[in-house]
This record gives structure tokens, sequence and C-alpha cells, in this order.
């Protein structure tokens, strides 16, 4: 049914539901399922949508709440099954960081391994970066693909990378991309409803949910990584799916490139099992889980090993390969990484006085790389892939003085007083000590999982 958003359905309006919200009051199943479907049927302006997720972000949702926005997220479009396709359908998914790639090498790495992974993806929300945007850095590369063309690449390749679309989960789309420009990201059920109804929407059996915690995530304290973590694992079972979660650090950026091509080459390195040993480290322990999921291995050290033969092998990269070609990419990259956006100028950032690497702040380096061009702060701003930031040094790290802590992909067209700015917020980004400073723990909690045991 169609109408206009100031109709009511059963005495039901926008306006009314947003207030009741704003009001701290908890809503029905009926007014979420109206305002998700108005907002995808177009009845329901984006200024509305806006205001309730401020209300949300303000006033947070019971649970009862974010089971009802996650499914009416999930029902606004069509939800796949993949039944026929064998085997236990598994997927991970990161609440968001700053060099996050890891979906890129995860992805091909487990479909090596036999695993069906179905993965509806995300753009860039707010400071972080979206595996879409550096997915399409890769030329000719769709990530907008039917239902039916997705569903052919995870049963003929063995995994797919898509996007919410108008017949895959709309609501998230237009939602997503709201909360990316409204201040309304760090919202634990925004969050969960978003992630979940894409999930749901793929025919997943079962995730693994990469929970980001530190500057450079949307949960910054532990405490409420925990939160988000629990919630999403619970949400999961309680939609009869297996659910277990990492908590990951994202206090310094994960990996040494951040923005989309520079992020691609990155993991053009790391399929070749040649990446930064953080990147590698979490891909490992996140495609651990998704084996043990899946039912393929149960033991983490077998896990680890057969993983770590596919990268050695060039079987995961061959996978990679294949993906492109399915979703229209062009493959040489994968050999000729110079065909992917390249940025007009390369400058430098060095170190001021010796000393160790005490912090990089990948909350500044994410908001810096949005401003450079590789995110978004409007709704419809385009994404530039080559612009971006290649760590030289990470915590822990000794440098001397004058020597390069980081690279600057720029664009050639950028004011000299612009490029001073720029690099004075750079600067703020590394803070050194005198003495030596710990590398930092990379998985700092473990969620056991949840939901029903599958048997392939
Ligand atoms: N990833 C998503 O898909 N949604 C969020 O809200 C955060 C990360």
């Amino acid at each position: 049914m169609r109408c206009r958003s100031d109709c009511t359905v059963s005495g039901m309006n926008a306006y009314q539901i947003i207030g009741k919200k704003r009001d701290g009051q908890s809503l029905l199943k009926e007014e979420i399922d109206f305002l998700v479907r108005g907002f995808s049927e177009g009845s329901v302006p984006d200024y509305q949508m806006s205001a309730f997720l401020m209300a949300v972000f303000f006033r947070g949702m019971g649970l009862d709440e974010t089971l009802s926005l996650t499914r009416a997220m999930m029902n606004s479009g069509k939800v796949l099954d993949l039944k026929k396709i064998d085997g236990i359908k598994v997927d991970k998914h990161s609440t968001g960081g700053v060099g996050d790639k890891v979906s890129i090498v995860l992805a091909p790495l487990v479909a090596a391994a036999g695993v069906r992974v179905p993965m509806v993806s995300g753009r860039t929300l707010g400071h972080t970066g979206g595996t879409l945007d550096k997915l399409e850095s890769i030329p000719g590369l769709r990530t907008v693909l039917t239902p039916e063309e997705f569903v052919r690449n995870v049963e003929r390749v063995g995994f797919s990378i898509a996007a919410q679309s108008r017949e895959l989960v709309p609501a998230d789309e237009g939602m997503y991309a709201l909360r990316g420009v409204t201040g309304t990201v760090e919202s634990v059920p925004l969050i969960v409803s978003s992630i979940l109804s894409k999930k749901f929407a793929a025919g997943i059996d079962a995730i693994v949910f990469d929970v980001k915690c530190g500057r450079g995530a949307f949960m910054p304290e532990l405490s409420r990584a925990e939160e988000l973590a629990g919630e999403l694992v619970r949400v999961t079972s309680l939609m009869g799916k297996t659910g277990t979660a990492l908590i990951t650090d994202m206090e310094q950026p994960l990996g040494n490139a951040i923005g989309n091509a520079l992020e691609i080459k990155e993991s053009l390195q790391c399929l070749k099992g040649e990446g930064p040993a953080d990147l590698l480290a979490v891909t490992l322990e996140l495609g651990i889980e998704m084996l043990r999921l899946a039912g393929v291995e149960t033991d983490r050290d077998r896990a680890r090993e057969s993983l770590e033969k596919l990268l050695s092998s060039g079987a995961a990269q061959q996978k990679f390969v294949q993906f492109v070609q399915a979703q229209g990419g062009d493959p040489r990259v994968i050999d000729e990484p110079s065909l992917l956006p390249a940025s007009a100028s390369v400058e430098v950032v060095v170190a001021p006085c010796d000393g160790y690497i005490k912090s990089i702040d990948a909350r500044a380096l994410g908001e810096i790389c949005v401003d450079m061009g590789g995110g978004r702060r409007k709704r419809n701003d385009s994404v530039d892939g080559s612009v971006g930031i290649v760590l030289k040094a990470k915590v822990g790290d000794t440098v001397s003085k004058g020597a390069e802590v980081a690279e600057v992909h720029l664009r050639r067209d950028r004011s000299t007083v612009w490029i001073a700015d720029l690099f004075n917020r750079l600067e703020q980004v590394f803070v050194f000590s005198e003495g030596p400073v710990p590398r930092r723990e990379l998985i700092l909690r473990r969620l056991p999982p949840q939901g029903p045991v599958r048997n392939s």
C-alpha cells in the first residue's frame, strides 16, 4: 500500500512514532514495521527517518524492538533462500574500523577451504571505510547484483560480496546512508539491525562478528564493545542462526593502508601471504571461527594450518580472481596493481624525534581520509578511490628523527593552505615515546557461539 507520511494506518503516523521514541517509550512491532515500510516505499521522507534515527540514538531500544527493527529491515526486500546450496553458509561482519580490509582477504580464503560465504557488505560509514567502496576501485567490478547473480556467484565461485540494493534490504541502504551523515552511527540497536538485516536477507546459517574496539571503532570502550557483541550474538540466536564474536583492537588502523585502492593493494599482498602481520593475524583468527562454525574443521591449530596453506599455495588468490571475473572486474589487477586508481601526488610525514611510536589515532586518520575525498560527508558524495594514507610504522616500532612514518596519497588539485592544514592534523595523529612501547593485543575478547548446532 502506498500512502503519504501524514496519513494513518490503523491510527499510526510517522510523526507520532518519532515522538514516542523521542519521549523514551518502547515501540510496537507494528509501529516499527509502518515506519520502515514507509521509508522503503518513499512515503516516509529522509528528514523523518533522520529524526527517528536520532531518537533511537538517544533513547535506545529494548531487545524486542531491536528484533522487530531487524525483521522489518530484512523484510523490506527479498530474503534469499540458499538451502539448495550444500553446506552451512557462513559469513563474517565487522562493526566498522579504519584500514579494516579483512573481508576482502577472508571471504576468498574461507571459500577456498570449501565454505560458502554469502556476504552482503556496507559502504563507508562515518570515518570508517566500507568493503564495497574498496572493491569498486577495481576497474569494472560491480557490487550491486541481482539476487540471482548473488546466489549464482555463491554457488559457482564459493562466495560473493554484494551491496544492499532495491531488491535486497532496501531499508538499510537508505538508513545506512542517513546514519553516516547525521551523527547517528554509534548506536547498538542501529548497528545490530543494520548488520543483521543484511545477513539474514542473504540467507546465512552462521556468522562471526568482528566487533571493533578502540578509538577507530564506533564503540571505543571495551564495555560498550562487549554490549554490542553480546547483542549481535543474542539477536542472531533469537533469529534461529548461530553467532559468535571476537572483539578486536581498533585503537590504531588495521594493516598499513587506509583508502580504497590502497587497501585493495594491501589485500592483494595479503592474499599472497605477504601482507602486514596484524591484518593476517586477525584474518586467520576470524577464518578459524568460520571453519569451526561451518563444521569443516573444529580443531583451531588444524584450521589455522589449512588456512595458511591456502594462502601460500595461491588457492585463496585464485578464488579472488574468480570472484573479480564473476562480478565484472578486471582480473589483471591481481598481478598488475598499477591498474588500480592512483593519486597524482604522494607526500610523506616524518618522525620529529628518535623514539618509539606510542599511539596512532585511528579515528583521526579515518576522518582525514574522508576529508581527502576517500569517504562521504553528504549522502550523495562520490568517493575518490585513489586517495589515502599508508603507515610506515605501527605502535611499538622504533623510529629515528626524520624517518617516514606515513605516506599521504593526495589529489593534485589541493591548495597549499589545505595541504598545510592536513599535515598539521596528520602530525597530531602520531604520539612518540622515548622508552619502549608494548605491541597492542589484537584479540581482546572471544564470545562463545550461541544458537543451533548445525550439521552440514
Ligand atoms: N556495518 C554495518 O553494516 N552497519 C553498521 O551499522 C555498522 C557496520
